[in-house]
């Protein structure tokens, strides 16, 4: 076997070659086994290598791999749309299908736009968006991301769409209470828009549980309720990018579920197709996308966009999440997984945060939970003990939390058929990595009775 790699991803960390995956474990070449304790890039939701949903892709693959979507209809790709539709709040009833997340943060936005219009408002072409946040590397996509080290070479391409504060109100030190903070958050979106114009401002887009560049930050709850009203307000379309939240992660199929809140645009991928298909979907309103469509068209599409072999996988991968009652399991398993990591601050004094929805949880170091001041940058925590995990056979994911420049946050978002003993098994791991980090940094620890 070559050494050679004729490839190029982010960096030149060398891993291993991967054999096989098995539920929520990967198998490299050498035999080693990891658990997917973050479920790739919080992709493989069912966990790896289902056999009943591979031999549902097989046998469409057996019948047609592809097939235009201007040449023929797919039964894979109606059904896969009418399932979809199924699980959506009422009312978004129409499906256009992408390949990943940042095409499906793309077609938004140029839907949002097409339908503004179609109404006669030409001048609505701001996305107010939130820092720090992700939702894509495209340039378009990436103008909405509030991640500084991504953003910034490419900065004078893009035209600098408005950005707003991410609710983070475990950093703030006032006497309100997290209503209030809610509240207070959601109240930046109305003076974003007052300040911009709202006749200039399209929509509004943002993570219901935050992501990589947050670490599953989510909102009090009386700021999802207060956004919608906002957007209502001002005519402003409210897109929830539920690329990573979407099919099941946080313990419902939409996070929006969680705060009863309908958007009007909703983005999906990752857990969508979970890892059997680079797929993705937006989902919005016949209301809003019939006029689009009687003016002409939606002046967009990407080649794969629909292909039957993608959508197969789609369905069978909600059909398995259905039968398997794997979005209850996720919300069960989440609850397990949050207590036992907030049981993680009794001996990590820098362990500042825990935090997230179902199994979408991430922890926080800092080195003083007073301030909530950062480890220093040099630490390079968030690399270090990703590796240390690594090494031990668990992958957990990690960046930097405060607008990617310091702060280290990990994510631990394992396949949501994950169960409470392989819960035990990864905190075990976790554990080790954590005393080895703290030993190496020079990290205090206090002894827990855990
Ligand atoms: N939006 C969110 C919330 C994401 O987490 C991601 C990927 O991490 C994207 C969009 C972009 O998805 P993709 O990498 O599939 O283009």
């Amino acid at each position: 076997m070559s050494n050679t790699s004729y490839l190029f991803y982010q960096n030149r960390t060398p891993r291993p070659f991967l054999d096989y995956g098995e539920g929520i474990y990967l198998f490299d070449e050498n035999g080693k086994r990891y658990i997917d304790g973050s479920s790739g890039a919080m992709v493989s939701n069912i966990g790896h290598s289902n056999p009943r949903v591979l031999t549902k892709i097989k046998a469409q693959m057996d019948r047609a791999t592809f097939g235009y979507r201007l040449h023929f209809r797919t039964h894979p790709s109606e059904d896969l749309a009418a399932k979809t539709v199924s699980l959506m709040p009422d009312g978004l009833d129409r499906v256009f299908f992408v390949s990943g997340g940042s095409e499906a943060v793309e077609s938004s936005v140029k839907l949002a736009r097409q339908y503004a219009l179609t109404q006669g408002q030409t001048n609505r072409h701001k996305v107010i968006s939130r820092f720090p946040s992700y939702h894509g590397c495209t340039l378009g996509a990436l103008d909405l991301t509030g991640y500084d080290p991504l953003r910034d070479p490419f900065a004078s391409m893009m035209q600098g769409m408005p950005k707003i504060a991410a609710p983070a109100t475990y950093l703030d030190r006032d006497n309100l209470t997290e209503d209030q903070r809610g509240l207070k958050y959601a109240e930046l979106l109305r003076d974003k828009i007052l300040e911009l114009g709202a006749e200039t401002v399209l929509a509004f887009i943002m993570e219901p549980v935050g992501g990589a560049s947050t670490g599953a930050l989510v909102a009090p709850d009386s700021y999802y309720a207060r956004i919608r009203e906002i957007c209502n307000e001002f005519g402003v379309l409210l897109i929830y990018d539920e690329v990573m939240t979407g099919a099941g992660r946080t313990g419902k199929f939409l996070a929006a579920e969680h705060w009863g809140i309908t958007p009007d645009i909703v983005a999906m991928s990752k857990g969508f197709g979970a890892g059997y298909a680079p797929l993705g979907a937006i989902v919005a309103g016949a209301d809003l996308v019939d006029p689009v469509l009687d003016a002409g068209g939606f002046l967009h599409g990407f080649t794969y966009a629909g292909n039957p072999m993608a959508c197969a996988a789609g369905l069978a991968v909600l059909e398995e999440m259905e039968e398997q009652n794997i979005v209850e399991n996720a919300a069960l398993m989440g609850e397990v997984l949050m207590v036992q990591l907030r049981r993680l601050m009794a001996r990590y004094p820098f362990i500042g945060d825990v935090r997230g929805k179902g199994l979408l949880t991430a922890f926080e170091f800092v080195s003083d939970r007073d301030t909530m001041d950062p480890l220093p940058s040099n630490l390079n925590a968030y690399d270090r003990l990703v590796e240390l995990c690594y090494e031990r056979g668990l992958i957990i994911y990690s960046r930097r939390t405060r607008g990617g420049t310091s702060g280290d946050h990990f994510l631990l978002a394992p396949p949501l058929i994950i169960t409470q003993d392989q819960i035990a098994e990864m905190m075990a791991i976790l554990r080790e990595a954590l005393d080895a980090f703290a030993t190496e940094a020079g990290l205090a620890l206090w002894e827990d009775a855990a």
